[in-house]
């Protein structure tokens, strides 16, 4: 059994919205196909998966790097001991080969997009749905179907009444099902912003269904004066405060603020986790951590980062992570964790979940379909076909 191809392609992502920081009207993603010598149905059995959302597509490093490096080793060197399934853990250290430790940029991008396509491969050869294979590589049995899911969305648009725009769209949201909600902070003022929660709460009821992100926009001053506002709303949680490597900060604020502090979303490696754990002043009985296998040299290392947040004495409910997408569905339901976000709506193709995902009640299941199931999305499905008939 060996990789005989490896294709990669740059997806635009869809929507003209901001956070506080960011404007995603340019944003890419890298989609990517690991075809295998295995052939079903007349087609060899190909891994789909791409690099989360955020990061932009990395299709430079894939083709000088990371894919002549995974075509060029042995062919056995790809496998599990067993030699009946590949080893996403073994194709991550091949693509590392040369590469000093550290830094964990766009690298950790493109790695985790390349890596997360023989988790898809895998299940695929099993002819079962990835949170299967993950269970099962991770020594568990998945208990559900479904996970927690909440909607993420409340951007900063271009124009138009900001509040009832809000206002609207978490409705939308509560229509398809959603009954927890996200929205973004720091990019108006606070009297702007504190109004703009109080129109998402007239839909999503009580502080406890509602959080808010920063995108790591503030400093200590604007951290902690935030918090000292957010504090009666009594909100879900308070997300990315400040610079995401500002690890003393995030302990300042912590210390001063009684509700939960969501981080991680920005740290790509299990080093840098280690040290959020160490420094952060988290707090195990509260506090939300988002690390995204996509984004931090795919899931090998995740499950590392999930083994770390347990012997530090938090739970693997605390792990939501980032990017609202169907891997980080699978992978969620597979490591038994709190839950994953949806982003309805937004950041197609590759945002929210194809409508056979049964969504209600604040949960949303994954379907039987082999894989991660990215050929169920229909706004992803032309992309597929695309890399699947590029051979
Ligand atoms: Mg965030």
């Amino acid at each position: 059994m060996r990789i005989t191809a490896i294709r990669s392609i740059v997806v635009p992502l869809q929507g003209a919205i901001s956070n506080s920081l960011v404007n995603f009207s340019e944003h890419t993603v890298s989609l990517v196909a690991v075809v295998s010598d295995v052939i079903r149905h007349g087609r060899p059995i190909t891994g789909y998966a791409f690099n989360s959302i955020g990061r932009y597509a990395q299709d430079g490093l894939m083709r000088e790097r990371f894919i002549p490096r995974l075509l060029t080793a042995a062919p056995e060197a790809l496998l599990n001991d067993a030699n009946d399934a590949f080893c996403p853990g073994r194709a991550a250290a091949i693509m590392m080969r040369n590469e000093k430790p550290g830094g964990h940029g766009d690298r950790a991008a493109a790695i985790g997009a390349l890596e997360l396509a023989f988790w898809d491969l895998n299940a695929k050869l099993r002819d079962e749905p990835a949170y299967c294979t993950i269970a099962r590589q991770a020594g568990r049995s998945p208990e559900h179907v479904s996970t927690a899911v909440y909607a993420a969305g409340g951007y900063y648009y271009d124009s138009g009444d900001s509040r009832a725009r809000l206002k609207a769209e978490f409705e939308q949201y509560r229509s398809q099902g959603f009954v927890k909600f996200k929205m973004k902070i720091g990019g108006a003022s606070l009297s702007e912003d504190l109004a703009r929660i109080d129109a998402a709460l007239t839909v999503a009821g009580d502080g406890a269904n509602l959080a808010v992100d920063a995108n790591g926009r503030f400093n200590l001053a604007t951290a902690l004066a935030y918090a000292r506002a957010l504090e009666p709303y009594r909100l879900r949680w308070f997300e990315e405060i400040g610079d995401p490597l500002d690890y003393h900060l995030n302990r300042q604020v912590a210390q001063a603020y009684e509700g939960r502090i969501a981080t991680g979303e920005n740290l790509f490696s299990l080093p840098d986790v280690d040290n959020l754990l160490r420094f952060a002043g988290l707090r195990a009985d509260r506090d939300i951590l988002q690390m995204d296998a996509g984004l931090s040299y795919g899931l090998t290392e995740y499950m590392r980062m999930v083994n770390a947040v347990e012997a530090a004495g938090h739970s693997r409910r605390c792990l939501h992570p980032h990017g609202g997408h169907l891997i980080n569905l699978h992978i969620a339901i597979g490591l038994g964790l709190g839950g994953c976000e949806a982003y309805p709506g937004v950041f197609q193709p590759f945002g929210g979940y194809p409508e056979i995902c049964k969504l209600g009640d604040g949960m949303v299941s994954a379907t039987s379909a082999p894989g991660f199931g990215l050929e169920q999305k229909r706004e992803l499905a032309p992309f597929i076909a695309t890399l699947a008939n590029a051979g």
